[in-house]
């Protein structure tokens, strides 16, 4: 999933899979890739926290890809 170059150990890749099972104790229906933000409940700070962290695996997924993109063209050129 991301990759990571160590300046002194060489190149490096990392990939993994972030996997979380929380709910909102009041609000266990609530998901945040039906409805977003805009789904949450009276302001729900639990489902706002879970929001919040789906929003921080996309920033994830999304920064990751573009490295990985970046590093392919990388080694297209040296090729
Ligand atoms: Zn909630």
């Amino acid at each position: 999933m991301s990759y990571l170059k160590l300046p002194d150990e060489g190149p490096a890749m990392y990939k993994g899979v972030i996997r979380w099972h929380v709910r909102c104790p009041k609000h266990t229906r609530y998901n945040p890739d039906n409805g977003g933000q805009g789904a949450i409940v009276g302001g729900c700070v639990t489902c706002l926290k879970l929001y919040e962290l789906q929003s921080a695996v996309r920033t994830i997924r999304r920064l990751s890809a573009e490295l990985e993109e970046a590093n392919q063209e990388g080694m297209d050129k040296a090729a």
